[in-house]
């Protein structure tokens, strides 16, 4: 019987079915083909206490994060994101010199060497040691671990105790949850400023972005439910940001509840207020979800067969891991979509987990031609239109599937 990862409360209601996938990141290498996958049930559960939604625990992360193939810096929007959140954080909080600043899942450097530039000091904590190395070539420094509380004592132990605790799309990462933001807080000097970046609830399901849950992510979070998985742990949030980045995102800050160094803006409250206004704290909220999932579903599958039927060819750009989920979740293999091309040369040459869709150069699409080049990854989707403008060469058409599917002119 699962239990929330945050109350412990074994009162978890099931809102939503994604069927049974591999997990999304686990792409296949051409040997091992003839392979069977493992795959996991994917199910969106909504605590009936708390509130949290989340996916029952099914596996020892250390499998999914030990080799992990997403490199930030493949992505020039990302890495714009984070040059400009260096800048805005490093003039908020004077960080300087003087400073120290630990990046929780700091991937292989793509927002610490923002930071380096400017001359502050920094630590990564990345699990995956293929990526950690690419950071530590580049010059930043990283330690190859899981932040646990453990490992936080260590750190502070070491001389890391932090002015700024930086972790972006991490915390909906973590299973042990409690035990990672207590971790947040043993690692915070007195008067430091944790932010972490997450997607924001509200926009998944306003937007019906299901292909964002897939089993790498245990928690989906809105602010009020944040708020108190903080509070459990002696951390006050003090303000947040809404963005643009993955579909939606909450930026948080937060500081020691008992020191309270910084004043509460009025931002978090008025936050709060539209997601319960929104009906985010009943059950209804969430079969509703359910119901628009569906409707997706049924748009995109329907989409691609009267394609085939047309004899138009369809290919994919991006093999991101939400992508997964949907094709998945729609049975969607390489009978309808040929393949999909991937500017991340760590992806080429491999197939997606379950329907096994080859993963080629983005050269391909100007060689092969096709009629429709389908975004998997919507969040991105004005860069890759930009990147591949060529398809409309030859008439090439651009298709995103969420929130509805949608032809470009
Ligand atoms: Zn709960």
């Amino acid at each position: 019987m699962a239990r929330c990862r945050h109350c412990g409360s074994g009162r978890l209601r099931m809102v939503l079915s994604l069927g049974t996938t591999p997990l999304a990141n686990s792409n296949v290498s051409e040997e091992r083909l003839s392979e069977p996958e493992p795959v996991f049930p994917l199910e969106l559960l909504v605590c009936e206490d708390c509130m949290l939604a989340q996916l029952d625990e099914y596996e020892a992360p250390d499998h999914i994060f030990t080799d992990y193939a997403y490199f930030s810096s493949w992505s020039t929007t990302w890495l714009e994101h984070a040059r400009a959140y260096v800048e805005q954080v490093s003039e908020r909080f004077a960080l300087g010199a003087a400073s120290m600043v630990v990046e929780v899942a700091s991937n292989d450097g793509y927002l610490l060497q923002y930071f380096v530039e400017r001359g502050v000091p920094v630590l990564g904590v990345e699990p995956a040691a293929n990526v950690a190395a690419e950071a530590v070539a580049k010059g930043i420094p990283t330690q190859v671990a899981f932040l646990t509380q453990a490992s936080a004592k260590r750190l502070v132990a070491e001389g890391y105790q932090a002015d700024l605790v930086v972790g972006n799309n991490v915390l909906a990462h973590v299973p042990a949850l409690n035990d990672f933001v207590a971790a947040l807080r043993i690692l915070l000097k007195p008067a430091g400023v944790i932010t972490m970046e997450f997607p924001h609830l509200y926009r998944l399901v306003e937007e019906t972005q299901f292909d964002t849950i897939y089993h790498e992510h245990f928690s989906y979070f809105s602010l009020f439910v944040v708020i108190a998985v903080f509070a459990r742990h002696g951390l006050a949030v003090f303000d947040v940001d809404r963005l643009t980045t993955h579909g939606g995102s909450l930026r948080i800050y937060a500081c020691h509840a008992d020191k309270a160094p910084y004043a509460v803006s009025e931002r978090v409250g008025a936050l709060e207020s539209l997601e319960r206004g929104a009906g985010m704290a009943t059950m209804e909220y969430y079969e509703r979800f359910a119901e628009e999932v569906a409707r997706v579903k049924r748009e995109v599958v329907e989409f691609l067969r009267s394609a085939k039927r047309e004899g138009k060819r369809v290919a994919g750009y991006g093999a991101p891991a939400k992508g997964n989920t949907l094709l998945n979740f729609c049975g969607i293999g390489r009978d309808l979509v040929g393949y999909t091309v991937d500017r991340n040369p760590h992806k080429q040459g491999l197939y997606t987990p379950g329907m096994r869709i080859p993963i080629r150069d983005p050269k391909v699409v100007e060689e092969d031609k096709p009629d429709y080049l389908w975004i998997l990854p919507w969040n991105i989707k004005d860069e890759v239109m930009e990147q591949m403008a060529g398809i409309r060469g030859w008439g090439g058409r651009f298709v995103v599937a969420i929130p509805r599917l949608h032809i470009y002119d």
